[in-house]
């Protein structure tokens, strides 16, 4: 192997560790918005079943106040009747007064049943409060994982890309050149392997000459892709 594709292939072998770090970077942030949606998720939860029984017990307290109206409906009937003068009128008091109490019974069961509305709106509510707490202590403990994993990549960064400047610093400029260009156009392998008599990079036929030129240590360039073809461990005519 020529002395330069050995230097850039060192170059490219931290390239390559650089590019899964920063790809493991990336997924970081995606990952911390999940568990945050997963939140937001279980709030909506739990605020609309707080609604619910919010709005059973304004119900029960507008129950129990027109109860405590007819009460005292009834209690007022039943102190006139005593001053009405003919029967006609006692007894459409007697019948305002039975109305009333069926009323009252009316009433008496429709709270009855926002209790027991009540006890299943708090049970939900309750539930609903266990699973937001425990997937917001899921979170936090994840995210936390994520925080350190996220500064251990940062740092193991840093130190890659000290280490790649030194490694370009060896390669000469030419090929250096050559190399940063192909790979900012995309082209992840600038150095590739000849794989089943073709180019690595673009599966282009390479002459059988310049293939065993390659197995003899020569660097071929791919006049499609631009790869630098090289004999590697994996290569085959
Ligand atoms: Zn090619």
């Amino acid at each position: 192997m020529e002395e330069f594709i050995a230097r850039l292939l060192d170059l490219q072998d931290c390239d390559r560790d650089i590019d899964r770090l920063k790809s493991d970077l990336e997924s970081i942030p995606q990952e911390m918005k999940i568990h945050r949606k997963d939140i937001d998720g279980h709030e909506a939860r739990f605020s609309l079943f707080r609604g619910n029984l919010d709005s059973i017990r304004d119900k029960q307290k507008k129950l129990t106040g027109d109860r405590a109206d007819n009460v005292a409906r009834i209690a007022d009937y039943k102190s006139r009747l005593l001053s009405l003068k003919s029967n006609l009128e006692y007894t459409a008091m007697l019948k305002q007064i039975t109305h009333a109490e069926k009323m009252n019974d009316l009433i008496d069961n429709t709270i009855l049943e926002a209790m027991y509305e009540e006890d299943d709106a708090s049970q939900v509510l309750e539930r609903a409060l266990k699973e937001r707490d425990r997937a917001v202590k899921r979170s936090a403990i994840r995210e936390e994982s994520l925080r350190e994993k996220l500064r251990d990549l940062e740092s193991s960064l840093a130190a890659l890309e000290v280490s790649r400047f030194e490694i370009a610093e060896k390669v000469d400029h030419k090929h250096l050149k050559i190399y940063e260009k192909s790979r900012s156009t995309g082209h992840r392998e600038v150095i590739t392997g000849i794989r089943h008599g073709s180019c690595g990079g673009c599966l282009t036929k390479i002459p059988p000459q310049r293939a065993g030129e390659i197995k003899a240590g020569i660097t071929y360039t791919c006049p499609l892709c631009g790869s630098y073809v090289v004999w590697t461990s994996d290569s085959s005519f």
